[in-house]
C-alpha cells in the first residue's frame, strides 16, 4: 500500500501561516487541534482524490466539508465557471445566473421564494431576524449540538467546531445576546412542548438542522421534524430547517424529502449553503412567499450583501445542481453504503465498539457506545480519543477524514471503485489502531 507519511512542505506553510493568523488557520477545525499533527495543505483535488503540497494523494471523505457532491474540479462545472470568468466576476446588480439558481431551488424545495447570500452563517442568522420580524417576538429555540454556523445568538450549546475545541460558549457574545436563545436536547419532544407551554406566545421560531450533522449524525427520530413544524404552528412561531448540510445532498431537494410523508406539512423558512454554491461561497434563505416579503425591499425587514447572488457562485452553484440528477445520487448513495458497509465490516473485526449512525448518504461513527445516540449528551458520551490513531492510520495510508470525531463523513457521486479500495485497504489496520487506543 502506497504510505504518506511525509508532509515537509505542509509543515513549512503552516509554520508561515502561524506568524500571520491565529493557529495557521482560516476556520478552526481545519488545525487538526483534536486529532494532533501537522494540517495537510491541499493543492489541487479531482474527482474523490485531493494532492497535497508535498505530492501525496489522498481518497477525500471531507468534500470541502460538503460541498463538493460531484467530486472536486468536475469538467463542467470548471467550464461554466471558466466562461461565467470572461464575462466579469461581479456587478452589484441584478444578473441571470441568480434567476436560474433561485429558480432551480424553488424547483427542487419546499420554499416559494429566496434570498441567495454567501454563507450558510448569513442564511441562518438572516433566517432568525426574518422570523422575529414577521413574528414581532424574539425568543429563538434551538437543540443542543445543532450547529447553525456562527451567528451570536445561536452559539449556545453548538455542534461542529465548538465541540471539538471543547468551549462550552464563546466569549464574545454578551449574556443579554443569547438571553433569549432557548437551548433543548434534540429529539426530545417532551422538552419542546414544556418550552412551548411555557414561553410558547414570545418564541419567533425553532431552528434546527433537518438531520443534525455537527455533532456527529444524529438522526431526527420519525416524525420529529413534522411534530416541531406542527408544536410552531400551533403557537405561531415559525419552524426553520437548517439544510445547509443536508439541503440538495441527501436528497435532490435535501432532507425534507426524506422526512416521510412531506405531504401536508413544510417548514415555513429553510436554509441552505455547501452544496447549492458549488464550491464558492453561495448560501440561500427562503420559505413561505407572505414570510419572505416582509423583507427589504417588500417589507421592512432589512438584510443585504454586496457580493450576494455573485455571478461566479452562481453558475457553479447551477451548473453542480443541474448535473446532481437521478444517476448522481444513486451513484453516491451506492458509494456511502458501500463505504458504511467497510467501515463497520473493520470495526467489528478489530473489536471496537461502536455507533454508526447515518441520515441519508451522511454518516459518522460514534466510538466506544453501544446504543445509538439520539442527542449531543450521547455524543459527547463517546469515546472521542479512539478517533486520533484511526484518524492517523487512515491519514498515512492516503484517506483523508474529517479531524474530528463530531463531523459527518462526506462522500461523492465520484467515490468510484478505485477509491472505496484505497479506503477498504486503509480501514484494517486504522481499526486496529481505534481498538488499542486508550484515554489521553
Ligand atoms: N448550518 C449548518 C447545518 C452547517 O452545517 C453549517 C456549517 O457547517 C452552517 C449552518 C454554517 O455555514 P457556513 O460555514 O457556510 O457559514
Amino acid at each position: 500500500m502506497e504510505r504518506v507519511t511525509s508532509h515537509p512542505a505542509s509543515q513549512g506553510l503552516f509554520d508561515r501561516a502561524r506568524q500571520v493568523s491565529p493557529g495557521g488557520v482560516n476556520s478552526p477545525v481545519r488545525a487538526f487541534r483534536a486529532v494532533g499533527g501537522t494540517p495537510i495543505f491541499m493543492r489541487s483535488g479531482s474527482g474523490a482524490w485531493l494532492t497535497d503540497v508535498d505530492g501525496n494523494r489522498y481518497v477525500d471523505l471531507v468534500g470541502s466539508w460538503g460541498p463538493m457532491l460531484l467530486g472536486h474540479a468536475h469538467p463542467e462545472v470548471l467550464a461554466a465557471v471558466a466562461e461565467a470568468v470572461g464575462r466579469g466576476t461581479s456587478f452589484g446588480t441584478p444578473s441571470e445566473p441568480e434567476v436560474l439558481l433561485a429558480e432551480e431551488i424553488v424547483g427542487r424545495t419546499p420554499v416559494e421564494s429566496v434570498r441567495l447570500v454567501s454563507s450558510g452563517t448569513e442564511a441562518t442568522m438572516s433566517a432568525i431576524r426574518l422570523a422575529r420580524g414577521f413574528t414581532g417576538r424574539d425568543k429563538i429555540v434551538k437543540f443542543a449540538g445543532c450547529y447553525h454556523g456562527h451567528v451570536d445568538a445561536l452559539l449556545a450549546e453548538a455542534g461542529s467546531g465548538v465541540v471539538t475545541l471543547g468551549l462550552p460558549e464563546t466569549p464574545g457574545v454578551p449574556a443579554h445576546v443569547t438571553a433569549d436563545t432557548i437551548v433543548l436536547p434534540y429529539n426530545d419532544r417532551a422538552a419542546v412542548e414544556a418550552a412551548f407551554e411555557q414561553y410558547g406566545d414570545q418564541i419567533a421560531c425553532l431552528i434546527t438542522e433537518a438531520a443534525a450533522g455537527n455533532m456527529g449524525v444524529v438522526p431526527p427520530e420519525p416524525g420529529f421534524n413534522r411534530f416541531l413544524a406542527e408544536t410552531c404552528r400551533k403557537h405561531g412561531a415559525l419552524f426553520i430547517s437548517d439544510e445547509v448540510m443536508t439541503g440538495f445532498r441527501v436528497t435532490r431537494s435535501g432532507h425534507w424529502g426524506l422526512d416521510g410523508e412531506p405531504e401536508g406539512w413544510r417548514p415555513d423558512l429553510l436554509t441552505f449553503g455547501k452544496v447549492m454554491g458549488g464550491g464558492f461561497p453561495a448560501a440561500a434563505f427562503g420559505g413561505r412567499r407572505d414570510v419572505m416579503e416582509q423583507l427589504a425591499p417588500v417589507g421592512p425587514v432589512y438584510q443585504a450583501g454586496t457580493l450576494s447572488g455573485n455571478p461566479i457562485a452562481t453558475t457553479a452553484g447551477l451548473t453542480t445542481l443541474r448535473l446532481a440528477d437521478t444517476e448522481a445520487y444513486a451513484r453516491l448513495d451506492d458509494a456511502s453504503a458501500q463505504l458504511q458497509r467497510l467501515v463497520a465490516e473493520a470495526l467489528d473485526a478489530a473489536g471496537v465498539t461502536y455507533a454508526l449512525q447515518s441520515a441519508g448518504n451522511m454518516f459518522s461513527v460514534f466510538w466506544g457506545v453501544d446504543k445509538p445516540v439520539t442527542d449531543f449528551a450521547g455524543a459527547q458520551a463517546q469515546e472521542a480519543w479512539r478517533y486520533r490513531p484511526f484518524f492517523h492510520a487512515m491519514l498515512d495510508a492516503g484517506v483523508y477524514l474529517p479531524p474530528s470525531a463530531y463531523e459527518c463523513w462526506f462522500v461523492s457521486a465520484a467515490h468510484d471503485s478505485e477509491a472505496l479500495s484505497r479506503i477498504a485497504e486503509a480501514l484494517p489496520a486504522a481499526a486496529r489502531a481505534a481498538a488499542q487506543a486508550t484515554p489521553e
